[in-house]
């Protein structure tokens, strides 16, 4: 039987430009896909323009570039998704699995993250609601490749579609990942409890969830997420070398020796290891 093709895929939300701990999970997505000769697509995560500084999608893509991390196909934007979104919202709210629900962030907050007041028995409608996934009643797990089984009991009636109208990151992932034909997530472990409810949507869209393999988180020596929100620094172009030298040490697998990005990238994907990758987190300290 014929073996269906490895797609991955790195998803960056353009807040800033790339960091260290974003270099980790494109170049960890990266080897993987490419190490089982398979595709790597990127995905710019551009559902939240207000936080999205004006041409931080093309640096990206620069980044990307300068550190030979070419992807394959066209990007796709989740700008330019609204239509498939709605599609899958109308699908989702047809099923009874989403709803359109009045209630204030306060009232859910005071209920767990639940609607408070049975708006999906009321069928409102419209414009001044958002929707929400029903939350499931069991408990939802995966089985990632580095962490084992993920369980987890707690649920929300997570937002598909704001009252604003900006979707959610859940939904758009999700139906991004279906129609780009993803078979492996690999990214940080900072999503690693999002995955349970990200596989069942999957399975409520009628698919196949795919295998998820969350990454060492990188933080920085006072122990906090090496983010953009705490103004972790961009990767620089000047130190690409000792840069992907350094990710490579985070996940776990030899450093090759080599003069350029292209040919560190071909010795790092024939001598790629998962079984090597550790659960993390890994301390580095926040300098580029
Ligand atoms: N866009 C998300 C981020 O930059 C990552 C989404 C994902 O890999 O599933 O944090």
């Amino acid at each position: 039987t014929a073996v269906a093709p490895v797609i991955g895929r790195f998803a960056p939300s353009p807040s800033g430009p790339l960091h260290f701990g974003s270099l980790v999970a494109a170049l960890g997505s990266y080897l993987s896909a490419k190490a089982q000769r398979g595709q790597w697509l990127l995905r710019i995560e551009d559902i939240d323009p207000p936080r999205e500084p004006v041409g931080a999608a093309d640096t990206i893509r620069k980044q990307l570039e300068a550190f030979a991390l070419c992807w394959d196909s066209e990007v796709l934007y989740q700008s330019q998704r609204s239509e498939r979104y709605e599609q899958v919202l109308a699908q989702l709210l047809a099923s009874g699995a989403a709803f359109h629900c009045a209630c204030t962030r306060r009232e859910l907050q005071d209920n767990a993250g639940r609607c408070a007041n049975h708006c999906a028995e009321k069928h409102l409608g419209g414009q001044r609601t958002a929707i929400r996934l029903r939350a499931p009643a069991k408990t939802l797990a995966i089985n990632d490749r580095i962490h084992g089984l993920v369980e987890i009991a707690e649920h929300e009636d997570i937002v598909l579609k704001r009252r604003d109208g900006l979707y959610g990151y859940t939904l758009a992932v999700v139906v991004d990942d279906l129609d780009q034909g993803i078979t492996e997530i690999v990214r940080g472990a900072d999503l690693l409890t999002a995955s349970p409810l990200q596989a069942q949507l999957f399975r409520l869209l009628g698919a196949q969830p795919p295998s998820y393999t969350h990454l060492p988180l990188v933080l920085q020596a006072d122990g906090r997420k090496l983010s953009k929100q705490n103004q972790a620094p961009a990767i620089s172009v000047e130190q690409r070398l000792e840069l992907l030298h350094r990710a490579l040490r985070v996940l776990g697998q030899p450093v090759p020796e080599a003069e350029h990005p292209e040919a560190l990238l071909t010795a790092a994907t024939t001598t790629w290891d998962i079984a090597k990758v550790p659960k993390g987190p890994v301390f580095e300290l926040a300098s580029n």
